[in-house]
């Protein structure tokens, strides 16, 4: 059996790489996650099974642990699940992938077409090729090697393709909400192939610095909002610098620097010639597992409020601080969890190497799994580069690896028989 799956995905090569592609080439940004999501229903019925598309309903949602506030509508932004129903006794599984992506812009620095799924040396390049379109490609095409093999599984397998991972994660918390459930879920995230253990936990924050606007003519008796933004942000800047001093969790002892407070979005001033009136920059704050979010928070408007009162027009004019999408706890996940012996073995089986662990200092879906659900999650994904960035890019010979992990995984996972053996192929 083991043989003839593996077989399979080697012939559906091709074919995975051309779905992969037209992942890629719907740029599934904010709002436009749609053409993406219709593409994988079709997919999936094609592949016989029956996709449930669904709309967000925030007011369901909204009470649920995990839930991030949102000022965007849900209109036309579909969820997509699918189960394939096993016979009954094994173990069930989830495997989840997001399909938003963040925005390619400037796309002039890029060196190739971000939604062209252009492919050189091995590699494929696009906004979304690693993060993670092919991570998407990898579990539907390790579900199709498993029912065009004909291989019955007994626990209940399912597909889930979410909306928002990037900002609030309020799509993989819809489908706990719409009650898709199991014993485990995997979420082939890009990281080398190595099992997610521990995450950060992320918010994001507006601060907005008033000003007093007049013409540039009196610019020395007016007060501008972009310059009065600078202490703000450096007392960003000392905030991270205090939260990366203090003591970490072990997980995190290998990285230089785990908690970034990323100042990711700037906007202020409309003409040239004029004092801006207002300053708006966005932060995303970071923390560590078990660390209270609305404790951070508070830290977070008391540091800034004390920079202020420093300064005379910030002290009569504080900023207005607010906390907007993203409030993601941090997250950890024990090694004896049964579902990293499943990943391991076939990661073995596979690739010849012993998996590695891995801890990531951003955010991932598996919080709503581990935190709220009492579904023990990992990712398990391809290697790619430049995430976020001009000239992302996913290693291609790591993509058909996964998906020959996750259909060996999903195999052994979902039945209740000895380990995959190669007799009876
Ligand atoms: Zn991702």
């Amino acid at each position: 059996m083991r043989t003839g799956l593996l077989r399979r995905i080697e012939r559906n090569w091709e074919q995975e790489l051309e779905f992969l592609r037209g992942l890629v080439r719907r740029p599934s940004t904010l709002g436009n996650e749609a053409p993406v999501q219709r593409y994988i229903a079709r997919e999936l019925e094609e592949m016989g099974l029956k996709p449930d598309i669904w709309q967000i309903d925030p007011a369901e949602i909204s009470r649920m642990p995990g839930y991030s506030p949102v000022e965007w509508p849900y209109e036309s932004r579909p969820n997509v699940a699918a189960t394939l129903r096993g016979s009954g006794g094994g173990r069930s599984l989830i495997l989840n992938g997001h399909v938003d992506v963040v925005p390619a812009t400037p796309e002039h620095h890029w060196t190739c077409d971000p939604w062209g799924a252009e492919i050189s040396d091995g590699r494929m390049y696009g906004r979304g090729a690693a993060d993670m379109k092919s991570g998407i490609a990898a579990m539907i095409y390790a579900v199709r090697a498993i029912k065009e093999e004909d291989i019955a599984l007994e626990g209940d397998l399912t597909l889930e393709t979410v909306i928002e991972e990037e900002c609030t994660g309020n799509g993989t918390l819809s489908a706990r909400a719409r009650g898709y459930t199991a014993d485990a879920a995997i979420i082939p995230e890009p990281f080398a192939q190595t099992a997610l253990e521990a995450q950060v936990g992320v918010m994001w924050a507006r601060v907005t610095v008033r000003g007093q606007g007049a013409h540039a003519e009196r610019a020395s008796g007016a007060v501008n909002a972009i310059s009065k933004a600078y202490p703000m942000m450096e007392a960003v800047k000392e905030l991270e610098a205090k939260a990366n001093a203090a003591g970490r969790p072990a997980y995190f002892a290998g990285h230089e620097h785990p908690l970034n407070y990323n100042i990711g979005r700037i906007r202020g001033g409309d003409w040239t010639s004029s004092v801006p009136e207002e300053c708006t920059f966005e932060v995303r704050i970071a923390c560590y597992p078990g660390e209270d979010l609305k404790e951070v928070q508070r830290r977070f408007k008391r540091h800034l409020m004390e920079r202020a009162r420093e300064d005379s027009w910030l002290s009569e004019n504080p900023p207005e601080i607010v906390f907007y999408a993203f409030q993601a706890e941090g997250c950890t996940v024990e090694r004896s969890e049964p579902l990293f012996a499943t990943l391991g073995e076939q990661h073995r089986s596979v690739t010849g190497k012993e998996l590695q662990f891995y801890s990531f200092t951003g955010t991932t879906d598996i919080r709503f799994f581990n935190l709220y659900s009492g579904i023990s999650a990992t990712c398990y994904g391809p290697l790619g580069g430049n995430l976020h960035a001009p000239d992302e890019w996913v290693d291609l010979e790591s993509v058909k690896s996964v998906t020959q992990v996750l259909a060996l995984s999903i195999v052994e996972w979902c039945s209740s028989r000895e380990p995959l053996s190669d007799e009876g192929t």
